[in-house]
């Protein structure tokens, strides 16, 4: 049994482990899906030995909703999809889990949507260390304490100031630094500059398919500045 994009349960596919007791939650934006959050999935799945690691595309991101425009939840979930084709790491899995659920994603939902599906399951929520640093501010932190333990990524030389203290379990991954952000990927798309390499092959083809990013003015300053990249 395997969850499938939804996060309900499936019957395991040709290569997919039938392992489904350990399972990464990796909530994001992704808008879009870029190189960094992919090399964050594969190598804390790996490091845990995870049987799923689910990329969480977030409905309504309570956090950036009314600072910039976002991209429909749709297509920023079909350019996961897009990007996760063809990795050899089969056990990343694009969720619809908050994109079915109406209003703000709440991670405390989710978890417990997965806690309730799948009973026995153990949930390990990947966050970046600037998100570990922000924790008392979630929906309702003590039930995300309570349903999973926290994975917070870091890259190599980057000290975490603060480990998230108890009665959060928590471990860090290291785990590549890839210089690479949604926000500069935006900008780079309205400015007409390459896409290659820092989005999955897939991921590109899907945003020129659906005309993504082609106006995006929220990161004016990128253009602005003209930093002479790409
Ligand atoms: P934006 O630039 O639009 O704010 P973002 O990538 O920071 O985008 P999300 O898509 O919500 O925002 O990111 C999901 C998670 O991926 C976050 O925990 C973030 O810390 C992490 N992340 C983003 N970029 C990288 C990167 N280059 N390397 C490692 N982790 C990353």
């Amino acid at each position: 049994m395997a969850l499938g994009p939804d996060g309900a349960a499936r019957t395991a596919g040709p290569g997919r482990s039938a392992g489904n007791h350990r399972v990464g939650v990796f909530g994001g934006t992704f808008d879009p899906v870029h190189v960094g959050h992919l090399a964050v999935a594969v190598n804390v799945g790996h490091a845990l030995g995870l049987d799923r690691v689910l990329l969480v595309v977030a409905r309504e991101p309570w956090q950036k909703v009314g600072t910039r425009p976002i991209a429909p939840g749709e297509d920023r979930f079909a350019l996961v999809e897009a990007a996760l084709e063809g990795l050899e790491d089969r056990r990343l899995e694009a969720s619809r889990l908050e994109l079915d659920r109406p209003g703000p994603s709440y991670m405390a939902d989710t978890l417990a949507e997965l806690s309730r599906r799948h009973p026995g399951v153990e949930l390990f929520l990947i966050v970046g260390p600037e998100v570990a640093d922000d924790l008392a501010t979630w929906e309702r932190p003590d039930e995300v304490c309570r349903l999973a333990t926290l994975v917070v990524v870091t890259r190599p030389g980057v000290a975490l100031l603060q480990p998230p203290p108890p009665p959060w379990r928590s471990m860090v991954v290291e785990v590549p630094a890839l210089h690479v952000s949604s926000t500069e990927l935006r900008a780079r798309a309205a400015a007409g500059r390459p896409l290659d390499v820092l989005v999955p092959p897939g991921a590109v083809q899907e945003i020129r398919r659906r005309g993504l990013y082609a106006g995006c003015r929220d990161d004016r300053r990128w253009d602005d500045a003209g930093d002479g990249a790409g």
